[in-house]
């Protein structure tokens, strides 16, 4: 999709999310742990014909949630996330 196109549809008609702050709008991943939550943003391409939305998903954690945690790290200790067999 960051070629404007839907791999889905076809559909040229793409909106990307550019999302560079855990504070700003756009679409967050959050890892729940124990204690803390990391937050990550994302940069994101969604498709206005048939709603398909690709995420790309930083690889580190806000610095004021998560303390720049990897998303690999967070994601596997999270509660909220498991892994698919
Ligand atoms: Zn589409």
């Amino acid at each position: 999709m960051t070629n404007g196109i839907c791999p889905n549809c076809g559909s040229k008609n793409i909106y990307k999310s550019e999302n560079t702050s855990w504070s700003r709008d756009g679409l967050n991943i959050q890892a729940l742990g124990d204690k803390v939550t990391e937050v990550f943003a994302t940069e994101s391409y969604l498709c206005l014909d048939c709603r398909h939305i690709q995420m790309h998903v930083a690889e580190y954690s806000a610095a004021i949630f998560g303390k720049g945690k990897s998303l690999k790290e967070s994601i596997q200790a999270s509660s909220n996330w498991k892994k698919v067999n």
